[in-house]
């Protein structure tokens, strides 16, 4: 039945159907557990909700000031529920991942302060807001914050110059990013945070860690701040929203650095206590209830599409039986052709903008053109399935997302059979 649709309505070929019925085969080990940990992420949340008494009341709009907004008060005290720590901010205001990160950071940091990032250099958005790249004006460097960083070996975390650089320097801030990002180093486990955690207190007990979580809840058991992180940061347009929630992002942790945080996020003296949102709270709660099940069915996108084309003899990070701690899958193409091949199958497969076709193009701050298949509702959610790569060698292609493992599947096997023809 499958097999007739993908054929006749989507152009695949038998050869190619045959392969991938052999490699959706080979990856249901992965799958199976892929599978455990979202039930047992669903339930988790499952059980937050249950012990925060959620009730219709609390997805009604606010206005104003919203004073006492019960809607973003269950909101936040969900979160804490769910990540297990004692303070939330969770907020539709929030514009993207990059401004909750920017509030977290400059909430702790003050002149004269050193942040530490220690998992190389951070997600490229954030160059401009420390100011290790430019002079971006209103940056963390301006304010008279320094930099530093700790580049990552072969082998991830380098342990010891974090130790040696925190003894040294008491950094106010070490920073953490769990996903690869848009780049080919690999995603920080759980496990590994919370070493780093014990080495960066060992040595300078007063030092925040922060981590950018962006891309990685629900895909491990536990979240960092289940593993000694201070103050961790999402987006809510990516995993945790679960495709529904339209936009925002979250900062959860230690109350005392959550109440900083807040007032920056307001004003100090405010803090967390204002905040309206007239539109409904239910798609922030019902996102959340999803996202587990969607973070699953991005993964097993992730694993099929890793198996399919290291089976056509591509390069793909992570390979289909690796670890892995984020949902971002990279493909490296042969050239530019294939590149903008790939990203128009994938948007060719979306359910909205399908009949659009991306082309590459300079996009403001970066240095190559850049190309984007991102056929979803939510304009640039990228827990709904989304491609792009700068062009340039060594052509490498990020795919993530994916709320149903079918598009995935379909848009992965139309992007091979394009490559192929
Ligand atoms: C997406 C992302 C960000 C920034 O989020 P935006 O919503 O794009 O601003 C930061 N860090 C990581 C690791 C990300 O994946």
């Amino acid at each position: 039945m499958t097999s007739e649709i993908l054929k006749n309505e989507y152009g695949i070929s038998e050869k190619l159907l045959k392969l991938s019925d052999k490699i959706e085969a080979e990856c249901s080990a992965r799958f199976k557990e892929v599978d455990e940990v979202a039930e047992f992420n669903q339930l988790k949340i499952l059980r937050a909700f249950q012990r925060v008494k959620l009730s219709p009341a609390h997805f009604a709009p606010s206005y104003g000031y919203g004073y006492s907004d019960i809607g973003r008060e269950k909101l936040e005290e969900l979160y804490c529920a769910v990540f297990n720590c004692e303070a939330a901010i969770v907020r539709p205001a929030i514009a993207s991942g990059t401004h909750a990160l920017a509030i977290g950071l400059f909430g702790l940091l003050k002149q004269g302060d050193l942040l530490v990032s220690a998992s190389g250099a951070p997600y490229d958005t954030l160059e401009s807001a420390i100011g290790i790249s430019g002079d971006e004006p209103g940056s963390l460097k301006e304010l008279g914050v320094t930099y530093k960083q700790v580049d990552l070996t072969e082998n991830g975390l380098n342990y010891e110059a974090i130790a040696e650089l925190c003894q040294k320097e008491r950094p106010a801030v070490v920073m953490l990013q769990k996903s690869r990002g848009y780049s080919s180093r690999n995603s920080l486990s759980v496990g590994e945070i919370e070493k780093a955690v014990k080495v960066i207190k060992r040595a300078s007990s007063n030092t925040v860690v922060f981590i950018d979580n962006c891309y990685g809840e629900f895909v491990e058991t536990v979240e960092p701040t289940e593993a000694g992180a201070d103050i961790v940061v999402g987006s809510l347009i990516k995993n945790p929203g679960g495709g529904l929630a339209p936009t925002g992002g979250y900062i959860v942790g230690k109350k005392a650095l959550i109440d900083r945080i807040a007032n920056r996020l307001t004003s100090p003296g405010i803090g967390a206590e204002v905040g309206s949102y007239a539109a409904s709270y239910l798609p922030f709660f019902q996102g959340l209830y999803l996202a587990p099940n969607a973070v699953g069915q991005a993964l097993k996108g992730a694993i099929f599409a890793a198996a399919l084309f290291e089976n056509l003899g591509y390069k793909v990070s992570p390979g289909y039986m690796d670890r892995r701690s984020c949902i971002i899958q990279s493909v490296y193409m042969q050239n530019k052709e294939e590149v903008i091949k790939f990203c128009q199958a994938i948007q060719k497969c979306s359910p909205v903008e399908s009949h659009v076709i991306p082309e590459p193009w300079a996009m403001p701050g970066y240095q190559d053109e850049v190309i984007m298949a991102a056929g979803t509702f939510i304009q640039g959610a990228s827990i709904e399935l989304s491609a792009d790569a700068p062009i340039r060698p060594p052509y490498l292609v990020f795919l993530q997302g994916g709320l149903v493992y079918a598009q995935v599947k379909a848009a992965v096997l139309t992007a091979a059979q394009r490559l192929m023809l």
